[in-house]
């Protein structure tokens, strides 16, 4: 673990004092993440060293979220922008390149109608490893806590790692393994467990899907046998009902996590979504 720490400690040493952000008056850093997975991110590895400030509301739809000028203060004063490029322009135009973190930083991505799939963190594994390469970052940033970073960062993967194993296991052996979705949210998590995301509306939470991309999910719907469609709680559940009233089958709430109510979290979320999916996929 120390072998590690050499290039990136040393890095911030050589880096002091012009380009090293200042910390915050309590001594912490100040980290902004665009949304809440990220935030999540921010404050498991930052712990108690870190201030974390989630530029989405909770509860608020995070696409293309508008900026308050003093979030956009916020964004430029902080050590570390943890951000989905491209899902949030503003935050990406008000980010200092220098502080700016992307959430894909070293990640394999996804790519649906040659656009990238913003939901990476969807799936846990990819997730686990932001986590490590915030912790060094945040190193960099603060070299005299170091150690501190790296061993949130392994909890934090071990706690995802958990939650992985959960997801492998519990749809190991699934009567269906098609996911039929208004927002296309669930790419990564169906690449990683084997099942087979049909997105009627796209990417994006506010696209209107056409009258013939709702009939031609409605065809897919009968033909494949589905018994569930899924829609997500901060948007409209107007298209998922369509689909399911012509075609039969039922509908139910799958989170995209990409923003909590309070007392929520992200491992409470996963979870309820691994038990959903295993009820409407009958997974044995
Ligand atoms: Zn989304």
């Amino acid at each position: 673990m120390r072998g590690l720490l050499t290039l990136p400690v040393l890095a911030g040493l050589l880096a002091l004092p012009g380009c090293v952000a200042t910390p915050a008056a309590d001594g912490k850093v100040r980290i902004v993440a665009g949304l809440y997975p990220l935030a999540y991110v921010a404050r498991q590895v930052g712990g108690a060293r870190a201030h974390v400030t989630d530029l989405t509301p909770a509860g608020a739809e995070p696409h293309d979220v508008e900026l308050s000028p003093s979030q956009v203060a916020a964004v430029r004063s902080a050590a570390v922008v943890l951000a989905v490029r491209g899902l949030q322009p503003a935050v990406d135009q008000a980010a200092p390149a220098k502080a700016t973190l992307d959430a894909f930083a070293g990640l394999s991505e996804r790519r649906e109608g040659g656009v990238r799939d913003p939901h990476v963190w969807l799936d846990p594994t990819r997730l686990a490893a932001l986590g490590t390469t915030l912790a060094r970052r945040l190193a960099d940033v603060d070299p005299a806590h170091d150690t501190e970073y790296l061993r949130n960062a392994l909890a934090l993967s071990e706690e995802l790692t958990t939650i992985d194993r959960e997801y492998r296991a519990g749809l190991a052996h699934c009567a269906r393994t098609d996911v039929v979705t208004s927002h296309a949210a669930f790419g990564y998590l169906a690449d990683r467990y084997g099942l087979r995301q049909v997105g009627i509306a796209g990417l994006s939470p506010d696209a209107e899907p056409s009258p013939s991309r709702i009939a031609s999910a409605a065809r897919y719907v009968r033909a494949h046998h589905v018994t569930t469609v899924f829609f997500e709680s901060l948007v409209s559940p107007k298209v998922a009902r369509t689909v399911a009233r012509e075609t039969g089958a039922t509908t139910a709430v799958l989170d995209p996590v990409e923003s909590v109510r309070d007392g929520d979290d992200y491992r409470a979320v996963m979870r309820r979504n691994l038990a959903t999916l295993r009820a409407a996929l009958g997974c044995a």
